[in-house]
């Protein structure tokens, strides 16, 4: 039997010839936390994970780019893409609605594309239930409540009002910590990166997920095979 090889081309460069089906790393923290710096570390390092682009009603903040960072929608848009059955998961944030479109994260989990979600916990819950084996849950800690205040404060992005409501809230969002499958503490930055990566490539690795493996090792396995 032919051995299929077939390349998923995001990881040919790496010598990892062997068919993977994708996978969905989720980033949940409370805000603040550092899921977007971290997110946009590793896209910025790792050709083979792209960004799941979630729909959002809230206002674009500065620098934020519509379409890469979200697509920023009217309350009616979302409605009615939520009705039609477009999003893989959907939930009210701050009083804003947040979903993730379903078309391209599927065709490209099949086709052996890994994708990155900042999403909340109830996003989280939704996406295990309908895809528990493609999900690989990681959840961002502050090293303090504290510390947590001051990134916040210091991203310079929201209003006092809006960061009250955001500490508000972060005690509740961390109690969703044991819905995750690994917690890192983000102190040090370059240290959390370095251990997402590291979570990132062992979960590349299960084996369920290398979907090339059953005919490669068969070959193998066969009585004139390369084992005879
Ligand atoms: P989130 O996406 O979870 O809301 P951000 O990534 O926007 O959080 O981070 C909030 C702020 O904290 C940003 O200004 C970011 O630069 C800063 N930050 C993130 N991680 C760290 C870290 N390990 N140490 C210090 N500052 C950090
Ligand atoms: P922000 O407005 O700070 O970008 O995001 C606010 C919260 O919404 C964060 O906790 C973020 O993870 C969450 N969020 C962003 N996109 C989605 C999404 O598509 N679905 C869900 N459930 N949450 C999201």
């Amino acid at each position: 039997m032919a051995r299929d090889t077939t390349l998923t081309e995001p990881h040919a460069a790496d010598g990892d010839s062997l068919h993977r089906r994708g996978l969905m790393l989720i980033l949940s923290s409370p805000s603040g936390a550092g899921k977007t710096t971290i997110s946009r570390m590793l896209l910025e390092h790792d050709p083979h994970i792209r960004n799941s682009v979630s729909c959002t009603t809230r206002s674009p903040r500065p620098g934020e780019v519509d379409g890469k960072d979200y697509h920023f929608v009217s309350q009616e848009q979302f409605d009615r893409m939520a009705e039609d059955g477009e999003f893989l998961e959907w939930a009210h944030v701050f009083g804003k609605s947040y979903g993730t479109p379903k078309a391209q994260v599927k065709a490209g989990l099949k086709a052996g594309q890994d994708y990155i979600f900042d999403i909340d916990w109830q996003g989280t819950q939704q996406l295990y239930q309908k895809l528990e084996r493609d999900v690989v849950r990681v959840f961002l800690l502050p090293p303090s409540i504290d510390e947590l205040r001051r990134r916040l404060t210091g991203r310079g992005t929201d209003s006092a009002e809006v960061i009250a409501a955001r500490m508000d809230r972060a005690r509740s969002e961390i109690s969703h910590w044991d819905g995750y499958d690994y917690v890192v503490v983000n102190d040090d930055i370059d240290a959390c990166f370095e251990k997402v990566k590291q979570i990132l490539a062992a979960e590349r690795l299960r084996r369920a997920r290398q979907t090339g493996l059953i005919p490669f090792v068969r070959e193998m396995m066969e009585p004139d095979g390369p084992l005879a």
